[in-house]
């Protein structure tokens, strides 16, 4: 995944949200994000912070929220933490089937 590009979404968002709350400064943004979802946080970080410059999110910084990637057996139903990209069930090698850790969400605009 790009982080730049993604960066621009997330600012975009929090602009839009800083608009429709006539607010002039957004000082955080709050951000879920799986570990299974391909990001790269210290890049992602980095270009949020090139991107807001000049803009209502100057100093707003990124909150982010890790989400375990989780998985769920279907054979014996068990939840796992997934540590690595294993996907069968360390108890009865049934096939784990992931219930989280792909998302990327804009929890929220903090803003004034
Ligand atoms: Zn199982």
């Amino acid at each position: 995944m790009h982080e730049a590009t993604l960066a621009e979404s997330i600012l975009n968002i929090a602009l839009e949200a800083a608009r429709q709350n006539h607010a002039a400064k957004i000082f955080k943004v709050g951000l879920t994000l799986g570990d299974m979802a391909g990001v790269e946080v210290e890049a992602l970080t980095l270009a949020f912070d090139v991107l807001k410059k000049n803009t209502p999110a100057n100093d707003a910084r990124l909150a982010i929220k890790r989400v375990p990637v989780s998985a769920a057996c279907n054979k014996c139903g068990k939840v796992f933490t997934l540590e690595r990209y294993n996907f069968f069930c360390p108890e009865c090698d049934g096939v784990l089937i992931l219930q989280s850790g792909r998302e990327l969400l804009v929890d929220f605009v903090d803003c004034e």
